[in-house]
C-alpha cells in the first residue's frame, strides 16, 4: 500500500521564538520523522492575524490572541510525513499546555492555553488552506 504522505502548516508561536526555544522544536519535530519541506521567519500584522484565525473572530479570547500572535515574530513551516496533520496534532498535545501530555511541544516548551509554543492544522483540506496563506507555490516546490 502507498503511504499517506501528508502536508501540514506549523507556527512556532511568539512565546516560543521570545524564549529561543525554536531550535529545540525544530530538532524534536525532525526527530518525529517529519520533512521540512518549507519554512520562514516573519511578523504578523493585525490584520494578517485577524485573517489566519478567522474561524475565532467572534470567541472571547480573540483579540487577545491576535496581540499575542504579533507581539513577537512567529516562524512558519509546511511538514511532510504520513498522516502529518493528525501526526503532528499529537507530537503538539493538547491546546492547553497545562494539561499537554508529557513529552509533547506544548507541555515542554509552553505556559498556558494561549502562549501554548505551537499552532498545526487541525484537517488535511484546513492544512492546504493554511499553506497557501504562507507560501508561494515557489516555495513549495519540492527539491528532493
Ligand atoms: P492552534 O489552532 O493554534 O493549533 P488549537 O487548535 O489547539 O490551537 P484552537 O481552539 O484552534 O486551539 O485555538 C487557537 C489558539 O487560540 C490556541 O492555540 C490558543 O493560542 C488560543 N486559545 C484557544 N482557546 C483559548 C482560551 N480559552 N483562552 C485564550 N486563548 C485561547
Ligand atoms: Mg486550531
Amino acid at each position: 500500500m502507498t503511504k499517506n504522505i501528508e502536508r501540514t502548516l506549523s507556527i512556532i508561536k511568539p512565546d516560543a521564538i521570545k524564549a529561543n526555544y525554536s531550535g529545540k522544536i525544530i530538532d524534536l519535530i525532525e526527530s518525529k520523522g517529519f520533512f521540512i519541506l518549507a519554512q520562514k521567519r516573519i511578523t504578523l500584522s493585525a490584520i494578517e492575524a485577524e485573517v489566519f484565525y478567522n474561524i475565532h473572530r467572534d470567541k472571547s479570547f480573540f483579540s487577545d490572541l491576535v496581540s499575542f500572535m504579533t507581539s513577537a515574530p512567529i516562524s512558519v513551516q509546511v511538514l511532510e510525513k504520513e498522516n502529518a496533520v493528525n501526526s503532528y496534532r499529537l507530537l503538539m498535545g493538547a491546546t492547553d499546555s497545562n494539561l499537554a501530555e508529557e513529552g509533547t511541544i506544548r507541555k515542554l516548551y509552553g505556559s498556558n492555553i494561549q502562549n501554548n509554543a505551537v499552532h498545526g492544522s487541525d484537517s488535511p483540506e484546513n492544512a492546504e488552506v493554511e499553506i497557501k496563506f504562507f507560501f508561494s507555490g515557489l516555495e513549495l516546490l519540492s527539491k528532493t
